[in-house]
């Protein structure tokens, strides 16, 4: 009897080693399959033609995509979803003072560039989901058109009322320019690429370099991103057939005013004929004109109309099922839509996934069958709204509130350092993937090059932390890719994965993003397309074999207790910003340093922000640091007793979930985690703990402390769930 009992500890003890080998076997086995050469061929495929949503060559690329996921032994097929996709009819610039000249809107064939001459199948240059429009008025540059543009104009004493914007790209998300723009009372915007950001002041412009030529044009999205993504007519819900869709006038999330993009040669005469105050040194861009804010004499005239077309998205979503564990799902994706032919975005990150699919399947033939069920999708409508992935995860909500394990995105990718953003409870299994991946230029692991650049750009405490610290520290995501439906809607753990940081370039958005420029500029050979398949390949095999699902909550605590932190300072620095500029107003020093001759005007006293309460919060920081503690000792002799493991997971899927707050931010209800969200006014730029931090950015401060309150108990309601996951492991070790 004893004897048996003994042997058997043996086998279980035995088998749970052979198991530990076996996951480490696979996912050894799978990093060595990617071929970097497959990748450039099927980014040579993929980026063949132009492949903008609705276009003949997007529809091929999505059939192209579904025959490789069945060749290679997957369940795939086509979602589709009618959507909103207007594209332009007539698009007119003109100035029609001081002087006049029409801007042509054009980006032209370059030689050497054997796909920059397919006409016929390009988008023109516009921004998708600017309202149709027709206005003449004088102009003011607005810098990158943020808020605190806007507060300086104010302080020069100038007003965009009535005007027409001339914002320059960069510094925020598109969309969010013509928002602030028509919030201030302008009729209308133009946005363009100035060359000191992404052309002949950062390198050579294309095709002599990597960057933005005179006539190149960065397209775009400007969709309110940051109030809902997905179809502007079915906010919430999925565009199936029969879904109840919006009046076009009702969209909330399409622009007020008209909004048109534009190259730097069209915007250099309109720049150059301006009058008013100096702009300020930091706003001058790299143009040989004098930068002058108006209001005029540049006067234009602005026409845009527009196709308001509903255009069928096709969505390739391929599944592997789970052994064990089929309703856990850990979901891929990148999508394939693109604005042109999209060599850089998206097909750099598309290629890797396909790779990934590809070497998943070779691993399936040679006897691998993953625990939980495996899901990887091509996306399509990203670019004008992350609409493909949005539709399909409002249209898979129940089943994706149960069983998504968590989502790893991708969206482009190049030569250079690990980039992750993403959940904090996934941090550390980011690093201990990147210390089992090669990076291909240095041969040491991708981790130490990670760790090499934080602590050489790093500074203070960051540079001492990034030697001492365990795990690197990754980013929290704000959105400007599809996991943005999964991570701040539904509160599935998400990761945004890519390479680069060695080679900028300025071809984004524009018919220069094609495979002569990739293959030239960007990743020749596709290593690190190669890389990024072993990261994300060699992540989702982990995580579809792990006993238990590899959640860290000390990592997370950490952050939430940063983030606190960083709320209190902001509010801090604010108070002494209002007393000091008060001071400044009270004893003269504004009016002593006013020049005369150009005055500005002297603004009112403000009001010091009050105290806040922050106790609720530090209190939750606090119980969820003790929580992640016990977890980690409970899981130190974690039970090979597959029924606890199971219950410890089901608790773990739904982690992310416990920040989510079904009433959903103020003034944008369908972003509902309360940890990490787009800034209203940045779009793509997270803000953490958005409600508190936002309310105090905007002065509205009862509301920032309603909202402390509200992300305290979503804090509280973590920790709690830690604690019960500590909980059912202790028991089973006590057993
Ligand atoms: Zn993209």
């Amino acid at each position: 009897m004893r004897n048996k009992a003994v042997s058997l500890l043996i086998l279980v003890v035995s088998a749970s080693l052979v198991q530990a080998q076996r996951e480490t076997a696979w996912d050894e086995q799978f990093r060595a399959i990617p071929d970097a050469a497959a990748i450039g061929r099927y980014m040579q495929r993929l980026s063949a033609r132009p492949h903008h949503v609705g276009s003949p060559y997007a529809r091929d690329n999505a059939h192209w995509l579904l025959a490789r996921f069945k060749e290679w032994g997957w369940d795939a097929r086509i979602e589709q979803y009618d959507v909103l996709f207007p594209t332009p009819k007539e698009r007119l610039l003109e100035m029609t003072a001081p002087t006049r000249f029409k801007a042509t809107l054009e980006e032209p064939v370059v030689a050497v560039d054997p796909t920059s001459n397919q006409r016929a199948e390009q988008l023109p240059t516009y921004n998708v989901y600017s309202i149709d429009g027709d206005v003449t008025a004088p102009v003011v540059y607005v810098n990158y058109g943020r808020p605190e543009d806007y507060e300086e104009l104010d302080t020069a004493g100038v007003s965009v009322k009535g005007a027409i914007v001339l914002a320059r790209y960069g510094g925020s998300f598109r969309g969010t320019k013509p928002k602030i723009a028509a919030e201030h009372g302008a009729v209308g915007c133009l946005i363009y690429s100035d060359p000191r950001d992404d052309g002949f002041f950062a390198e050579r412009v294309f095709p002599d370099g990597p960057m933005r030529n005179k006539d190149g044009v960065q397209r775009g999205s400007v969709l309110d991103l940051p109030v809902s993504s997905g179809d502007p007519l079915t906010p919430g819900i999925a565009s199936i057939p029969g879904a109840q869709r919006l009046a076009l006038r009702d969209a909330p999330t399409l622009t007020k005013i008209p909004t048109l993009p534009i190259s730097y040669g069209d915007a250099q005469p309109l720049l150059a004929a301006m009058g008013g105050r100096m702009a300020p040194v930091a706003w001058r861009g790299a143009l040989p004109v004098t930068y002058h804010l108006g209001p005029g004499p540049t006067q234009v005239h602005l026409k845009v109309a527009f196709n308001w077309d509903i255009k069928p998205l096709y969505n390739v979503v391929a599944r592997i099922q789970g052994s064990a564990f089929p309703d856990e799902w850990i979901i891929r994706g990148n999508h394939h839509d693109a604005w042109v032919n999209g060599a850089a975005d998206p097909v750099s990150g598309l290629a890797p996934l396909l790779e990934e699919a590809r070497a998943i399947g070779q691993l399936v033939t040679r006897g691998w069958r993953p625990k939980r069920t495996l899901v990887y999708a091509a996306w399509d409508g990203e670019e004008p709204g992350l609409i493909g992935s949005t539709e399909w995860v409002e249209h898979h909500d129940a089943e994706l509130r149960e069983k998504a394990v968590l989502y790893i995105n991708s969206d482009g990718n190049s030569r250079g350092f690990l980039q992750a953003s993403g959940s904090h409870t996934l941090e550390h299994v980011v690093n201990e993937v990147a210390k089992a991946v090669t990076d291909p230029e240095t041969k040491g692991s991708v981790w130490k090059r990670w760790q090499a650049r934080v602590i050489a750009s790093a500074s203070g405490d960051r540079r001492a932390e990034a030697r001492a610290r365990p795990d690197l520290r990754i980013g929290a995501l704000g959105s400007g890719s599809d996991y943005t439906p999964f991570l701040q809607h539904h509160g599935v753990a998400s990761l945004n994965l890519s390479f680069g940081g060695f080679d900028d370039d300025g071809i984004y958005h524009s018919i220069y993003d094609d495979f002569y420029h990739f293959s030239k500029f960007s990743d020749p050979g596709f290593l690190y397309g190669r890389a990024l398949a072993q990261f994300a390949g060699s992540l989702t095999v982990r995580l579809a074999e792990a006993d238990l699902l590899p959640f860290e909550f000390g990592n997370l605590a950490d952050t939430t207790q940063t983030y606190v932190r960083e709320l209190q300072a902001l509010l801090r620095q604010r108070q002494d910003d209002v007393r000091e500029r008060n001071r400044q107003i009270s004893d003269g020093v504004l009016a002593a340093i006013n020049d005369p001759k150009e005055p500005r005007p002297i603004p009112a006293l403000d009001e010091v922000p009050p105290a806040l309460n922050f106790a609720p919060l530090e209190n939750a920081a606090t119980a969820l640091t003790r929580a992640a503690e016990r977890y980690k000792t409970a899981t130190a002799r974690v039970s090979s007793d597959s029924a606890v493991l199971r219950q410890v997971n089901a608790k773990l899927i739904q982690s992310e979930r416990q920040f989510i707050d079904e009433a959903g931010l103020p003034r944008r209800p369908w972003y509902r985690h309360l940890l990490y969200a787009p800034g209203f006014y940045t779009g793509y730029g997270v803000k953490t703990i958005p409600g508190v931090r936002e309310a105090i950015e905007e002065k509205r401060y009862a509301e920032a402390e309603r909202e402390a309150a509200r992300a305290a108990a979503a804090v509280d309601r973590e920790a709690a769930l830690v604690n019960a996951a500590a909980q059912i492991l202790e028991q089973a070790g006590t057993k």
